[in-house]
Order: structure tokens, then sequence, then C-alpha cells
């Protein structure tokens, strides 16, 4: 319609109005737009990927499977220079764990270790608990700290703000002379829901096994201390790290037409923690970012300038897949135009965050706006992503990220984490969003910026 319309009063539109750059794009936004939602491709390959493969721990046979299957599948959609780049891992490895109440009377606790904890010894730590709200808590009274389980009992506020207690709770805890630390899971009140993720230790403190507990079990701790109750708690964790293997990035592309040199990186990261299916992290990422690939190369969109799809390794324990990206790639970022990283759900797209200067916010506002029609045409600040990031900060690239409304952090690193949480249409939406966006900034005449 678009385009009957051009032909029939293109001649005297032109001489009335500059033709807008963008108005070259709005036939083919329409049609990546058009293709994406006329199908649920980009959900069908999720299930494919966590029913097969199901979660993807860095250094797992699983992430291995998916890996090469991810190779195979670009290659099947003829994606070009299709490849997996090596990168050395961590292998933390979980191995049987439990806690529980045992006085005043037995009772256990949901739970999942601290990803990076050491593990306990074969008998477990037993110790009176101890719950506090705040590091302030703890570091006023150091002395009750001594010999304890020390619970941190955090309500969910933002992840930035809680996950402190997460990455830093156990060595805060251990200075102060704590046997081991529990956290209240990191993520809104669930169905007694454990969450994991990482930790690191402080080199000046001792190592102490950390776990999550439920909100609900840490609420319940918090109460029976509240009563004036002696709390004892047991924690059993084989958890321990093995050498380093080889993993990859994955990575395909679309080369460019016109200037092949000129890089816009698209991408999610393929490894998830060791529980649940890693869908909504961030199995689902990665497939709407390659799905943004598809969809070109299916329309035959090819733009002028090369779009690479990177599905990273090894986020979740290590952020090694991001850092050999800029490893390999460090005398090539002056050719990367944008980089665009999905890790923040899948959920109903409204639109993107970008970090960059003014010039180049004002072009994304303006492609953005062909996003209407899906009601994803906002654009906000902060857009990035941790896989992007040091290739982005070594070079000065700007960064983007979709936006989404849903529940990300109630299945944030949990075994609810799974493909029935992500609605099929919601999928199709963020790789339409992707899709314009990526295709007109990868095609537009001028530079992204310039
Ligand atoms: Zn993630």
């Amino acid at each position: 319609m678009v385009v009957s319309l051009g032909l029939v009063c293109g001649t005297w539109a032109a001489a009335q109005a500059p033709v807008d750059w963008l108005d070259a794009y709005r036939e083919p936004a329409a049609r990546l737009v058009g293709e994406a939602l006329s199908s649920h491709f980009a959900w069908d390959r999720l299930a494919e990927l966590t029913d097969t493969y199901g979660h993807r721990l860095s250094g797992s046979t699983n992430l291995d499977a998916a890996i090469r299957w991810a190779v195979a599948e670009m290659k099947r959609d003829g994606l070009e220079n299709v490849r997996a780049e090596p990168v050395m891992v961590p292998v933390w490895v979980r191995g049987e764990e439990s806690a529980a109440i045992t006085a005043p009377s037995y009772q256990p606790l949901v739970m999942l270790g601290l990803g990076g904890s050491v593990g306990t010894t074969a008998d477990g730590v037993e110790a009176e608990s101890w719950v506090v709200k705040s590091f302030e808590e703890l570091d006023a009274s150091p002395e009750r700290a001594k010999g304890k389980i020390v619970v941190f009992n955090v309500p969910f506020t933002n992840y930035g703000d809680t996950v402190q207690y997460r990455a830093s709770g156990a060595s805060r805890a251990a200075k102060q002379g704590a046997v081991a630390m529990l956290l209240r899971s990191v993520g809104p009140r669930g169905l007694r829901t454990p969450h994991t993720g990482v930790m690191i230790y402080a080199d000046d403190a001792p190592k102490i096994p950390a776990a999550a507990i439920t909100a609900e079990d840490a609420s319940r701790l918090q109460r029976l201390q509240d009563r004036g109750l002696r709390v004892v708690v047991k924690l059993k964790m084989q958890a321990h790290f093995e050498p380093d293997v080889q993993s990859a990035n994955v990575v395909g592309e679309l080369v460019g037409r016109e200037k092949p040199d000129e890089v816009v990186v698209v991408g999610g990261h393929l490894d998830s923690w060791d529980v649940g299916a890693g869908a909504s992290d961030d199995g689902g990422g990665c497939i709407v970012t390659w799905e943004a690939v598809r969809l070109m190369k299916k329309l035959g969109l090819r733009p002028r300038r090369t779009v690479r799809v990177v599905l990273f390794t090894n986020e979740e324990n290590g952020g090694r897949g991001g850092r050999a990206y800029l490893a390999k790639y460090k005398d090539q970022l002056a050719g990367h135009v944008l980089m665009l990283e999905s890790d923040l759900g899948v959920f109903r797209p409204t639109g993107f965050g970008f970090t960059g200067q003014d010039p180049a916010r004002s072009a994304v506002q303006q492609i953005a706006s062909l996003l209407a029609g899906i009601d994803a045409d906002r654009v906000g600040t902060g857009g990035g992503g941790s896989d992007i990031g040091p290739a982005a900060e070594a070079g000065k690239v700007p960064t983007m990220s979709p936006v989404a409304e849903g529940e990300y952090f109630l299945i944030h690193h949990t075994p609810a984490d799974t493909v029935e949480r992500i609605d099929p249409m919601d999928m199709a939406r963020n790789a339409a969003a992707i899709a314009v966006m990526v295709y007109v900034i990868a095609d537009m005449p001028q530079r992204l910026g310039l």
C-alpha cells in the first residue's frame, strides 16, 4: 500500500517536500514487523533450545550442546561467517545441597547455593542464626555475628540496590566472624521461589558458604527471632570449582553490501544458571536478536553495513565471553557503529534504552517512531548490557537494549525461568522492534551519530 501510493503521487510529493531519509524505511520496516508477527518462529525456537538443552551453566555439557546447535541452526538460516569463537570459562559445580531449621523444630528450607560459593564439610555447618535487615545492622553489633549463620533479610526494592547483599554479603558477614551466610532471594515474593546468582569473595575475609533462601523462609526466620526464640540452622553444600574449560561465543553475520567493515552487533548470552531452563535469562534475548537478523535475511533485506549476532558465553558467572569479544575485536572497534544486547527479558516491549551522544539519540528516536504500530517506540536512557559492555566501553561504541514490561525479576535465576512464562507474540514484537531498529541503523546513508 505504501509503495503504490508513492508511485502514484511520487513526483509532486518529492517536489513539494524533500523526502526525509526515514521515509525510505517505512516500507521495509512494515515488512519486517509483518513477517515477525506472522508466526511464532522465535518462541518455537526458544522452546526447542530450552526443552532440548535445558539450563546451560558455563562448562556444562548442556551449554556445549546448545552452542553446537546454535551454529548449525544459524547456518541453516543462511547467515554468513557462522562460527564458534573459543573462550575459556570457569566451571562451578553446585553438587548436592540442603538447608533446614533444626531448632526449635526441624523444618526444611527451600534454598539455592550462590554461584561461586564454597561448599561446607560433608557434615555441613550447623549454628544459631542471626537475621539482619542491612549491612548497618550487621556492623552495629559485630559481636553478635561470631559463630553464627548470618541471614540477610532484605526485601527486594530494585535489582541494583538489593543485589549488593548477594554479591558481597558473605564476606561482610565473614569479617564479623559468621560461619555461613543465608540471603533472602533477590526478587519479589514469588511462590516460595529461591533465586541463585553470582557472589564474590573479598580477599580480606574467610570464604564461608553462601546460599539464597526464599522470601517466605527469610520472613519466617525473622519472626521466630523477633519472638525471642533461639533458632538453629543447618546448611550442607557440595559446591566447588573445577579447572577452566573451553566454551565459545557463537557468531553469525549478514555481511554489509556497501560497508562490510562497519558493524552493528546484536546479541544476548547463551549460558544460564543451572536451574530452570534459562528461557527469560537469556535464551529469549539470544533468540530475538538472532531472529532480527534471520528476518532480514528471509526478506532479502541486506543492509549497507554488516549486522553481526553474537551469543555470548559465561555472562552469569564470569563475563568471559564479553571480555573475549573485546580481546578478539579490539582493533576493529572503530568500525562498530552500535552494540545492542537483549538481557532484560523478552516480555512486552515498550522501546529501547540508549546510551550515546545526542545526534545518535535523535536518530534512534526517529527510527523508533517506525515502531509506534506495535507500541514499542519509546527511547529512554541507560541502554547496554554486561556482554557488550567491555567492547563498547573500550571503543566508545553507542549501546542499546530493548525495554520490556514483564515479571523479569520474579523468575530471574529461579527454577521458574521456563518458556511458559513468555508469550509468543511478545517475542515476535521484540524481534520486530530489534529488526527494524537494527536494519535502519545498519542501512541508513549516514553513520549513526554523524
Ligand atoms: Zn542474563
